[in-house]
């Protein structure tokens, strides 16, 4: 059902705040209902078992869409660290080491088709504890973490085909640390790679998400995976570092921000660990005039506006050619007043809640820097939910390369646009970045492309398109975005040791 409604102003900052006035389509509720089966209070799962924290200690996890508490999450401390590398240890030599490729293929494909099995449920736990909307958690981040392990697990016994003729075997033990913006994903990232190469895992989610991967313990329980092959434990930074400085851990391997990953880079510098470390990004999404200005609209909308733009290779900047400049602004103030911002679990949200209030508040400052440097600030009028952390879709225009809003991950629904008139000039301007994770190119000239593609320092560059992932991609950044790949046969060396 839909019903026309004239938009209100959505903020008292007229001077600085354009306002879009019109009529938009209002949708009558559409919740998605299934149950996510959460509990009151989760434990530990270390070797093969769910477990209080020795620590005693727990927190709640919010949901960011109402600011309620959902559940209770176990605060892992140093005797909990400790066992889950002793678990991890032993369900390494027992059982890991000792199986062949083809067993541990077959147990990664049964954990794949269980989260199929379990989709809907995992999916709407992601939304309620991460806040993005319940359509992308259904048809993003739920499919992909299954492919990962369907993936990985035709790997599990053809590793002499990634990497001919070498000696190589896994590091045993490994640690992995996750972020909040992709929580179940970027676990399927970690551990489906890890022991399809033969490794062990003791792994932590991040504080604001761990329900979806607790839950996932319940999963490898139900696959009976032998104990101690995944050890799970939360907890916030301090946990980490505890995992970071384990003497039991062979390898860190690390997703999060950059600040983190330079302190786990002097942390393990010379303890002989092996090290990846997948951090922040400040992507340029490039347009040039010969591109098919519809598609590139909606390219740029998706490259910062998907997951609230929580999104580590988010197309943050948009490098517009100064030609068309005008119109293609135009019609992004557009189609940004027609995205829906709202409860995580309707299915016609666009742009759910924002994580937490810390990344809320962190926005905020950015937003506040950008127009306090005197970048104009363009917001969508629409409604937000009264309670909750909300944020509207915003850009700014008269950015320039030295303003804070070019220059520093935002990692939120915020696009900073900056022109350009000449290709070298866009190519110096979308290096122009302490991170190189990833790109965007809109263009009608495969030369052109072809040219970006390697000129640009990104890890990934997507060539009229933005945001496309497949489990045989490797993904992973140059500069301060990190080192290392996840993904693809690149993946898989990234978890042996090679002599
Ligand atoms: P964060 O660095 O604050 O936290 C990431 C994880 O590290 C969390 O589990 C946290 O508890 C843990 N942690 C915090 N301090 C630690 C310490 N001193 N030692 C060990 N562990 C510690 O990052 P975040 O805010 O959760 O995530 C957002 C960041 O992640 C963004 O910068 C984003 O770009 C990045 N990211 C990168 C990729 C990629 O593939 N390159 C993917 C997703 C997110």
């Amino acid at each position: 059902m839909l019903a026309k409604s004239k938009a209100k102003p959505s903020s008292t900052r007229r001077n600085t705040v354009e306002l879009l006035f019109g009529d938009l389509w209002e949708f009558d509720p559409a919740p998605e209902l299934a149950d996510p089966k959460l509990k009151e209070s989760y434990a530990l799962f270390i070797d093969g078992q769910f477990a209080a924290p020795r620590s005693r200690k727990y927190f709640d996890s919010i949901n960011p869409g109402t600011e309620k508490a959902l559940a209770s999450i176990p605060m892992a401390g140093k005797a909990d660290i400790d066992a889950a590398f002793q678990a991890a240890d032993s369900g390494y030599r027992k059982y890991w080491s000792k199986m062949s490729g083809n067993d541990r293929g077959k147990y990664l494909y049964r954990i794949g088709r269980l989260l199929q099995d379990r989709s809907r449920e995992f999916a709407v736990a992601e939304s309620m504890d991460g806040g993005k909307p319940i359509k992308e958690s259904r048809d993003f981040d739920l499919p992909m973490a299954a492919a990962h392990f369907f993936y990985y697990a035709g790997w599990a016994d053809k590793l002499e085909y990634a990497l001919p003729g070498a000696n190589f075997k896994p590091y045993g033990p490994v640690g992995q640390i996750i972020p909040w913006n992709f929580p179940l994903l970027m676990l399927a990232w970690k551990i489906a790679p890890a022991l399809a190469t033969g490794n062990t895992v003791v792994i932590k989610p991040a504080e604001t998400t761990s329900i979806t991967a607790l839950k996932f313990a319940e999963i490898l329980q139900e696959a009976d995976l032998p104990s101690g092959v995944v050890n799970i434990v939360s907890g916030a930074g301090n946990t980490g570092q505890l995992i970071v400085n384990h003497s039991g851990a062979n390898k860190i391997a690390f997703t999060g921000s950059t600040e983190v990953g330079k302190a786990i880079l002097r942390a393990t510098a010379g303890s002989g660990k092996g090290l990846t470390l997948e951090l922040g990004g400040k992507a340029a999404n490039v347009v040039f005039d010969d591109a098919p200005i519809d598609q590139a609209v909606e390219g740029v909308i998706n490259g910062i506006f998907f997951n609230q733009g929580h999104v580590c290779c988010a197309g943050s900047r948009l490098l517009i050619q100064e030609s068309i400049a005008k119109v293609f602004v135009r019609k992004l103030k557009h189609r940004i007043a027609s995205l829906r911002v709202g409860d995580p679990l309707d299915k016609n949200t666009d742009i759910g809640a924002i994580n937490s209030r810390e990344q809320l508040q962190k926005i905020e400052r950015l937003v506040e820097a950008g127009v306090h440097e005197g970048a104009a600030l363009f917001q969508s009028s629409c409604s937000l939910p009264r309670r909750g952390w909300y944020y509207r879709p915003s850009i700014f225009e008269g950015v320039t390369q030295s303003h804070r809003i070019a220059q520093e991950e935002i990692f939120g629904p915020v696009l900073s646009i900056l022109t350009f008139r000449t290709i070298s000039e866009a190519i110096e301007k979308a290096n122009n970045t302490a991170y190189g994770l990833s790109a965007g190119v809109w263009t009608d000239k495969g030369s052109k492309i072809l040219k970006m593609s390697a000129a640009l320092k990104a890890g990934v560059v997507w060539a009229n398109t933005y945001n496309k992932f497949d489990p045989s991609s490797p993904f992973g950044g140059y500069k301060e975005s990190g080192f290392g790949r996840e993904g693809g046969k690149q993946g898989i060396c990234d978890y042996l040791k090679v002599s």
